[in-house]
């Protein structure tokens, strides 16, 4: 929920050490014990007759305590014992270890719900460190919430604090979900449903809070990203780019290919788009090797010969450069007015940059982050166009939007196929054009597993493409979260390489802890053919273009996910050479063979994206906080897609008769869209 600074005084009554550990839970406040969720529940409902507790389960049972908890202490550790029985006259054994205050807690003669894993012990049933609570006659034992913890806290304490905030806090929030939409939609209070989610009393009531939950998180996700757009992002007036057909007809001219009719379609709509002065925000989506830079081209070639500027920025270098040749290759005519912005134009070059964008001597400017720097300073930027936008948030789309005077036409590409019901959650705030297929007189690529015992088979058909003129990839998996050993991999298989099997070639390296400048040095070399095999990292994974290369040997393949390998592969198979991908991987586990036969079976991203969802599950495929949208909590955007049509439409038939959130029904909305979004949303000004 909110993210108050631990500055703060969070939650009344508590002690600084306890506050901090419930910081690193992001808890700062009631409202946000609150909105906690649990992450699981436990069933105490159903007390068993110690008779009938089974071993190496995990049981609930109701039983009295018989004589006072005795305690013996061994080295430094306690160990607290006593004897229960249940009103059937069966007796458990219960130890406790390092608890001594426990000794106390447990009054003979008092009856306890306990809960823990029994063990058998001849006859003996037994039981070490249950957790339990006094039980009172004709009490009913509840379903308990299961919270993720951190080092200090138990669940015991947890369970407390919610249940105290609720009791205090929970009256005084309002419900930020319009009326016409609980009802419309049959969704409980916003009160009933905090309550329910932490202590349903059972699975009716944990089904109708969850609902409520799910649905106006994916409601607040959506209303954020439609509000976004109809207020930062349209915010001020745009320049109106006009460009005739004739005016394209001689950007087409200068092109080595013709566009297929799907490319045209894209670039109409966008020439529609920036022939208005509501500025434009649409993301093309296609597949790896669609043809998105030639219709980026396309836009930016109108608006320079409208006289205004443009910017395409990159997620890397690598790209930033190679987008920069293609531009300059596309748009011959301007060579002279395009420019290079990486961390790596320095000093002198760097100046120069900055003034001919200041003075608008360069009207299109390409490169990485470093064009979002505030050093940069357009005088008339028109047109902002982003690649792989995956890698751009929410926050930086808006920041680009947010020039003061005129807004910049915003267009987005990307390789991420995402699945059309997914689409308007992730991309709310953007209109959608899709570039279908691949450009034609491409050769399918063909793609094939191996194993290291086929290795000699593999390198010598390497070795063969090699003479024939073609250029190899090498691709080593990016292992998460130790840079280092990825390093030693990639370095160690590109030693290896370059000393035995490929003695006779001249083969290159690329990683991810290069510099800027070795990166593009090393590129360099493969781009115009003075390498024959680039042995890389995942760092090639986007968008490079060497319609040379034409076979791509991935090791380790297992590792990657489905649509990473598929992006992997999209950068061979551009030319007009017949390509090959071989994944290569020694693992035998039917589940990795079937998954590397899905990539051998399917060349279209979409269907291949799917398949990989259904495998993987959306965690780590998505990485919804890449696309600048908040984590979601308690929806789940591939199984509720019920609850995500619905709120789709709740959401739209509240923003087509109320576009700014102005109306007082519907200005409590917007805290709470501010609250989900967190820090997401800072500077974007809603
Ligand atoms: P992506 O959509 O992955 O960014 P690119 O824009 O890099 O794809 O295009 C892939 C390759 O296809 C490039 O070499 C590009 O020049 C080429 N290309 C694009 N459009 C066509 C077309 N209509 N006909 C032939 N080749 C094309
Ligand atoms: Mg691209």
């Amino acid at each position: 929920m909110s993210s108050s600074t631990s500055k703060v005084p969070g939650i009344p009554g508590l002690s600084a050490r306890r506050q901090e550990m419930l910081a690193k839970l992001g808890i700062f406040s009631e409202e946000d014990l609150i909105g906690f969720f649990p992450r699981d529940y436990e069933d105490w409902t159903k007390p068993k007759p110690i008779a009938e507790l089974q071993p190496n389960e995990i049981e609930t049972f109701i039983a009295c305590v018989e004589g006072k908890p005795v305690i013996r202490h061994k080295g430094r550790m306690s160990i607290l014992k006593t004897t229960l029985k249940d009103p059937y006259g069966f007796r458990i054994f219960a130890t406790w270890f390092n608890q001594p205050y426990y000794q106390d807690k447990l009054v003979p003669g008092q009856s306890y719900l306990l809960r823990g894993k029994i063990r058998r012990n001849g006859f003996v049933t037994e039981i070490v460190n249950p957790i339990f609570e006094i039980f009172n006659e004709g009490e009913q034992a509840g379903i308990k919430p299961v919270y993720r913890l951190t080092a200090g806290l138990t669940q015991g304490v947890i369970r407390r604090l919610v249940a105290h905030a609720l009791q205090s806090a929970l009256p005084g929030i309002t419900d930020c979900l319009p009326d016409e939409i609980r009802k419309k939609y049959t969704l409980c209070s916003a009160g009933y449903a905090y309550e329910k989610i932490h202590t349903p009393q059972n699975s009716e009531e944990f089904d109708i809070a969850r609902r409520r939950l799910a649905f106006e998180e994916l409601f607040m996700i959506q209303a954020g990203l439609r509000l976004v757009k109809s207020t930062v992002m349209r915010k001020g007036q745009a320049s109106a780019l006009l460009g005739d057909k004739a005016m394209l007809a001689d950007f087409y001219k200068g092109l080595p290919f013709v566009l297929t009719d799907s490319q045209q379609n894209v670039v109409n709509e966008i020439l529609h788009d920036i022939s208005q002065e509501v500025p434009m925000n649409r993301l093309i989506q296609g597949d790896v090797g669609s043809g998105k830079t030639v219709i980026a081209a396309a836009a930016a070639y109108i608006c320079l010969k409208n006289g205004m500027q443009a910017t395409l920025m990159a997620p890397t270098s690598v790209l930033a450069n190679q987008h920069y040749a293609t531009m300059t290759k596309f748009l011959p005519e301007y060579e002279s007015r395009i420019a290079l912005l990486t961390g790596n134009v320095t000093g002198k070059k760097r100046k120069e940059v900055l003034a001919g964008t200041e003075n608008g001597s360069i009207q299109l400017l390409i490169g990485t982050h470093a064009v979002l720097e505030d050093t940069v300073k357009f005088t008339r930027l028109a047109l902002a166009i982003t690649d792989e936008q995956h890698r751009f948030g929410v926050k930086q789309r808006s920041r680009l939007g947010k020039s003061d005077e005129i807004s910049p036409h915003v267009l987005v590409m990307s390789a991420t196929p995402i699945p059309r019901t997914l689409g308007f959650v992730l991309y709310g705030d953007l209109d959608i054009s899709t570039v279908r297929g691949l450009p034609g007189g491409r050769v399918p690529i063909d793609t094939y597993t191996s194993s290291s015992a086929d290795d000699p088979r593999v390198f010598r058909l390497i070795d063969r493409q090699i003479d024939e003129g073609r250029q190899v990839y090498i691709v080593c998996p990016m292992i998460e979260a130790t840079m280092e050993s990825d390093l030693v991999s990639v370095k160690e298989l590109y030693e290896d390489m370059k000393n035995t099997v490929f003695a006779h070639r001249r083969v290159g390296l690329l990683h991810g802890a290069m510099n800027a400048k070795e990166k593009t040095a090393v590129m360099d070399e493969f781009m115009s053919g003075r390498t024959d095999i680039l042995v890389s990292t995942t760092v090639i994974e986007v968008g490079v273009d060497n319609p040379n290369a034409s076979i791509m040997l991935i090791q380790n393949a297992e590792r990657f996910g489905l649509a990473q390998l598929h992006q992997l592969r999209g950068r061979i198979g551009r030319g007009t050479y017949k390509s090959i991908c071989i994944l290569r991987s020694d693992n035998d586990q039917e589940q990795v063979r079937d998954r590397l036969k899905t990539l051998c079976r399917h060349s279209d991203g979409f269907v291949i994206a799917e398949k990989d969802l259904a495998l993987r599950g959306m965690g780590d495929f998505f990485g919804t906080r890449q696309h600048g949208i908040p984590e979601m909590k308690i929806a789940n955007l591939y199984r509720d897609t019920e609850l995500l049509e619905e709120s789709k439409e709740a959401v739209a038939s509240i923003f087509d008769r109320d576009p700014l959130l102005e109306s007082p029904g519907n200005r409590t909305i917007v805290p709470h869209i501010r609250k989900q979004f967190g820090g997401l949303l800072d500077n974007v000004g809603i």
